[in-house]
Order: C-alpha cells, then sequence, then structure tokens
C-alpha cells in the first residue's frame, strides 16, 4: 500500500536535530544548482504534509503555523482536493481557456461571483499567481476608466513582478536592484494603530491618505486606489475601522476603482470569507489567490461586470490562466471551506490564539502589539516600553521555534513581525502546543 498524505501522524515529534542528515543532504544539492536568491525560511525538505503538520524527509513531524504563506487553508493535499484534481487531471490537463473552454473555469467563477462582497453583477478573470492577479487588476482599472496613476499604500505588497515591485513598499528583499519600476504609482499613508498617532481614527488616517492622493496625484487622474484589507507582509496590520469605508467612499464619489488586494486575507482566512466583509466595504475589483485553490497556483480578478466587461475580446488571458486542474483543486477547496465550516474554525482560532498570545504578552514586556483576525494573527516585537523594532529578537524566536518543531513565519516592513497562518483544520491541542513552543522560545530569550 502506498503512504499517503493523510497518513501523516498530528503530532509533534523530532526523531533527529533540525535539519536532519537527509535534508542536509538535499540542501547541498540545491546549492550547486537552485539560484541563491530563490531563499527557504526552514532547512528542512517536506515529504508529505496533511492537516496541521508537515512531515520532513528525515520523519520529523513539525507543527505548521504557515500554511505555506496562507495557501493551504484547507491543510495540504485535502482529501477533496485531491478528489478533484485527480479526476481531472485524468480527463483534461490543459486546452487553454482561450481556445477550447471547460466547465471548472466557469463554475470557479460562478463561486467567485457567489462569495466576494455586494450583490451586484460580478465577472471574473482567472489567473496563477497573486501578482498576475494585481497586475490586472492595475490593467483593467486603467481600461476602464481611461486613467493611468494609481496609488497604494505605505507597508504594502502586491508581489514581485515589475508593476507589482513598483506597487510594493519594501526595499529588502523585494525590489533593491530590480529596477528602474513601472511608472504613475504613489505611495500614501496607511492606517496602522500601532504606529499612528494615539487616538486617530481609521477615518483621520484614510483622510491622511486622501489628502495625499489629491495633492500629490489628483483624484481625475487616478485609475485604482489598492489596499490589502488586513496588510499581508507589511506586518498584518489592521487598519483601524473606518478606514477602509472612508477610502471605498472617495474613491466612488472620484469615479476611482476601488482593488481590495485579498490575496492573503481571502477565502475563510481571517473568519469571513474575505477580510472586508469584516466593514461590510464591498470593493470594485477584489484580487485572490493563495487561499483560493488548496494549494494549486490559481489567481483571479472578481469586481463589477461593468469594469470587467470594459476590455476588448482578447485583451486579458493568458497560456494558463484557470488551467482545468487548478480550478479542480479550488472548487474542492471551497467546498471543504464550505462543508467543514471553516469560516467558524477561523473565528475559534482567532479565540483560543488570541487568548494564549496575549497570555504570552503579558510576561513579555518585548511584545508590543497583538492583533490579527480568524487564523491571520500576530505579534509586533519592540524593545520594551518603546515602538523601537526589535528585529534581532524576532528573528532569534522564530529560529528557536523551528529547531523545537514548528513552522512560523516572521513579517512586517520592519521585520519584526511574528505571524500566524494556521491550516484552518489544525487540531486546538496542535495550535497550542505550537504557541507553547513560542512561549518557551520568549521566555529563554526575551
Ligand atoms: C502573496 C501576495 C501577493 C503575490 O502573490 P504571488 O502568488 O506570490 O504572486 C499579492 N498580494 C498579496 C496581498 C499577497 O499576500
Amino acid at each position: 500500500m502506498t503512504v499517503t498524505a493523510s497518513d501523516v501522524v498530528q503530532r509533534r515529534e523530532l526523531k533527529t536535530p533540525i535539519p536532519g542528515p537527509r535534508s542536509q543532504a538535499l540542501a547541498e544539492r540545491r546549492a550547486s544548482v537552485v539560484a541563491a536568491g530563490v531563499s527557504s525560511t526552514m532547512p528542512v525538505y517536506a515529504a508529505r504534509a496533511h492537516g496541521g503538520v508537515i512531515e520532513d524527509v528525515d520523519g520529523n513531524t513539525l507543527i505548521d503555523l504557515g500554511s505555506g504563506i496562507a495557501v493551504t487553508t484547507v491543510g495540504s493535499s485535502d482529501p477533496r482536493v485531491v478528489e478533484h484534481v485527480q479526476q481531472q487531471v485524468a480527463d483534461i490537463t490543459h486546452t487553454c481557456f482561450m481556445i477550447s473552454p471547460y466547465e471548472g473555469y466557469v463554475a470557479v467563477a460562478e463561486k467567485l461571483a457567489e462569495l466576494t462582497p455586494g450583490d451586484h453583477a460580478k465577472k471574473s478573470a482567472l489567473f496563477n499567481s497573486g501578482a498576475e492577479a494585481v497586475e490586472n487588476a492595475v490593467k483593467i482599472a486603467r481600461y476602464a476608466t481611461g486613467r493611468q496613476a494609481v496609488v497604494a499604500v505605505d507597508h504594502a505588497y502586491h508581489g514581485r513582478t515589475n508593476l507589482t515591485m513598483a506597487l510594493t513598499a519594501k526595499a529588502m528583499p523585494y525590489k533593491k536592484g530590480f529596477g528602474p519600476f513601472a511608472s504613475d504609482v504613489y505611495r500614501v499613508p496607511t492606517s496602522y494603530p500601532f504606529r499612528d498617532p494615539a487616538g486617530m481614527t481609521g477615518e483621520e488616517a484614510a483622510q491622511r491618505a486622501i489628502t495625499m492622493a489629491e495633492k500629490a496625484v489628483g483624484a481625475d487622474q487616478i485609475a485604482a486606489f489598492i489596499v490589502e484589507p488586513i496588510q499581508g507582509e507589511g506586518g498584518f496590520i489592521v487598519p483601524a475601522p473606518g478606514f477602509l469605508r472612508t477610502i471605498a467612499d472617495w474613491c466612488t464619489a472620484n469615479g476611482i476603482v476601488f482593488v481590495a488586494d485579498e490575496v492573503q486575507s481571502g477565502f475563510a482566512r481571517t473568519g469571513e470569507w474575505f477580510a472586508v466583509d469584516h466593514e461590510g466595504v464591498v470593493p470594485d475589483l477584489v484580487t485572490t489567490a493563495k487561499g483560493i485553490a488548496g494549494g494549486l497556483p490559481l489567481s483571479a480578478v472578481t469586481g463589477r461586470a461593468e469594469i470587467m466587461d470594459a476590455v476588448h475580446a482578447g485583451g486579458l488571458g493568458g497560456t494558463y490562466g484557470g488551467n482545468p486542474v487548478a480550478c479542480a483543486a479550488a472548487l474542492g477547496a471551497i467546498e471543504t471551506m464550505e462543508q467543514d465550516g471553516l469560516l467558524g474554525r477561523a473565528k475559534h482560532i482567532e479565540e483560543i490564539a488570541t487568548a494564549k498570545l496575549r497570555e504570552i504578552s503579558a510576561k513579555t514586556p518585548a511584545i508590543g502589539d497583538v492583533r490579527g483576525r480568524g487564523g491571520m494573527l500576530a505579534i509586533e516585537i519592540v524593545k520594551p516600553g518603546t515602538t523601537e523594532p526589535d528585529a534581532a529578537l524576532t528573528g532569534a524566536v522564530a529560529k528557536r521555534c523551528h529547531e523545537q518543531g514548528v513552522v512560523i513565519l516572521t513579517c512586517g516592513t520592519f521585520g519584526n513581525v511574528i505571524r500566524l497562518l494556521p491550516p484552518l483544520v489544525i487540531s486546538d491541542d496542535l495550535l497550542l502546543e505550537g504557541l507553547g513552543v513560542l512561549a518557551d522560545a520568549f521566555a529563554e530569550l526575551a
């Protein structure tokens, strides 16, 4: 009998030091053939993954608090994803939707129309990566408005292609040495409650951004305003209530396409289908990727039919966009989110993990802030009593967790945020054990 991912035991067990001998051997092979610019957070090579556990090539089982950066929301190799993919890959691997279309693409677009915010007529175009979705959202917004400027915010992350690097705020490691960047991109302040002046409301933060956009560009020149409803790579920044709504209303009043980049925050991650749902905000366009397809590469732009339909036939697409196997995976993943109640699971994770993080924070003066929603939670690490970032301690704590068999990720413009993105199917016990390891790391190092 073959061993499958669903046989992976749901417990943390280290049989060798991290990394073990097989991982070290693979690291040596890698060093001579894989480009150095592609790096890995953990030195262990994965063999199988399922639920809340990654099993490495040495037989160590690690608690997964990262989901491959918010991708395996339904867990790696979710049974419904596996079933849909196996059936689809046996039927059609590829025809190209631009040549001879197939049902899966249409079915995914139907699901996107149903699940994304708002009850207006919606249409979608499918692509392969988050960056590609963002690029296309900008293309569509420019076409529909006849304008060129795009506004993004501080701490933004939108991808690694030329245009999305321009939209991304942080130089290292994403932009340094890769210019020149796409033009007509303007950056304005965001809402960052931990670092904004005390008491600043979401409306005030939005007005600060709007004033900058009006002065630096002019509202009538702006095609799109793009924002992550909870900022991901920039530090899991939850804007103050009212920020997103005020920006969205200003966009509507000025004929600007409001784009919510939900690539990281979407698809059940925060306890709602999309992070903007927490604020009741309805974007003109939504970009999705990461959690959409249980680990297969798929992304989408979904939005108001009249904006999406503005572009001439043939103006949007790509060879692989909406690949049938990726679409089948998305339908399987969405089925699991719906049938296994993963929105509720995300809310439950928020409850138990936030309680644990607050407990750790109470004992750790270096933890300046605990924040996030659902299964998208973070702590920001500072020099005690200040807001001065402590990236060194952050890195040391993460490394300690890795050595103890917990896959945990960092983020933030200042590199001082530890973020939690567990698969939403992880058990309470595993999650709390992982957070216990985090607590021990702080007790030892802070
Ligand atoms: C990861 C991410 C992207 C880029 O997605 P890729 O699939 O890596 O191209 C864009 N926007 C946000 C908010 C992301 O988190």
